[in-house]
């Protein structure tokens, strides 16, 4: 599926009491259809303060995805990298060494 026109949506205020998302509809036919799905996706996150990266809690660019997490692909490998040194932290621990029937 390709990714949406990174032009074609703009955040105008990213102030979570006063967000203003806007949309370029589509050329020649005036239909907004994903685009303002799009736009009231992203208003949402941005009123509930979850429009940032998660890992460098910068805001995110207009032009990801409604779902997206983190604002570029090194954020999220770091992200991906802390999680998978805490899994096998765990793994070698006392713990995970036990039987699962002993708590
Ligand atoms: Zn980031």
């Amino acid at each position: 599926m390709p990714e949406p026109d990174p032009h074609s949506l703009w955040i105008d205020d990213h102030d979570p009491q006063n967000a203003r998302v806007s949309w370029q509809a589509y050329f020649w036919t005036g239909n907004n259809g994903n685009r303002k799905a799009w736009a009231v996706a992203i208003l949402r996150r941005l009123g509930r303060c979850t429009w940032r990266c998660r890992w460098c809690r910068d805001d995110l660019p207009a032009y990801l995805r409604a779902d997206a997490l983190y604002c570029r692909e090194s954020c999220r490998k770091q992200a991906a990298r802390k999680r998978r040194a805490a899994r096998s932290e765990c793994a070698g621990s006392e713990w995970a060494k036990r039987p699962p029937h002993i708590a």
